[in-house]
């Protein structure tokens, strides 16, 4: 079990590096596969073991290799609570939800972090993100849009009022109507 939980934590880890990595790229604008991941002052691509998620950081002792600069905690921060959640998840969730719920974390993670960074969600991280987790929770999606069918339409009316009032932003609806398909009321 001891096996388990620790690869569950390197993934986690490596999936809190991921979205930190998205999250900051889309505050800068460029794309997330090219350039290569690069220091924030000295722009030194980085090499393969500075990238390791915890341990980079920990072996650079919380300063960049090359130009000594400290390196902002808030990404080894990310993998060490994904990695964590990830761990608590598998003692707290049934199997069954396991994978949904893992991905739950993360695709809200990276939500507010680049709402954090810019005030502004990526569509793709929005839309494809919330649709994927629709695709794992399919059968719930489907009873409960059965069982609550005039209930939901009477919500999302709301909900694009408030939208087109200015109450919520058009990121905000589309995120609590997500919420709502894939966890209910
Ligand atoms: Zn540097």
């Amino acid at each position: 079990m001891i096996y388990i939980f620790f690869l569950l934590f390197i993934l986690g880890t490596c999936l809190g590096s991921f979205i930190s990595c998205v999250a900051y790229r889309y505050k800068l604008g460029i794309s997330i596969i090219y350039p290569r991941s690069f220091c924030d002052n000295c722009s030194q691509t980085l090499q393969h073991w500075q990238l390791i998620p915890i341990t980079g950081f920990i072996l650079q002792k919380g300063k960049c290799h090359f130009c000594k600069q400290k390196i902002p905690l808030s990404s080894t921060v990310i993998e060490l609570a994904i990695g964590v959640i990830f761990i608590f998840n598998t003692i707290i969730i049934a199997n069954t939800n396991l994978i949904f719920t893992s991905l739950l974390v993360v695709w809200l993670t990276l939500i507010s972090l680049e709402d954090y960074y810019t005030l502004s969600v990526d569509s793709i991280t929005l839309e494809y993100g919330g649709l994927i987790l629709l695709i794992f929770r399919f059968h719930t999606v489907i009873t409960n849009l059965k069982a609550n069918f005039l209930i939901i339409i009477l919500f999302i009316i709301i909900l694009i009022s408030c939208n087109l009032l200015n109450k919520f932003g058009t990121a905000d609806t589309i995120l609590i109507v997500f919420s709502f398909l894939l966890l209910g009321f």
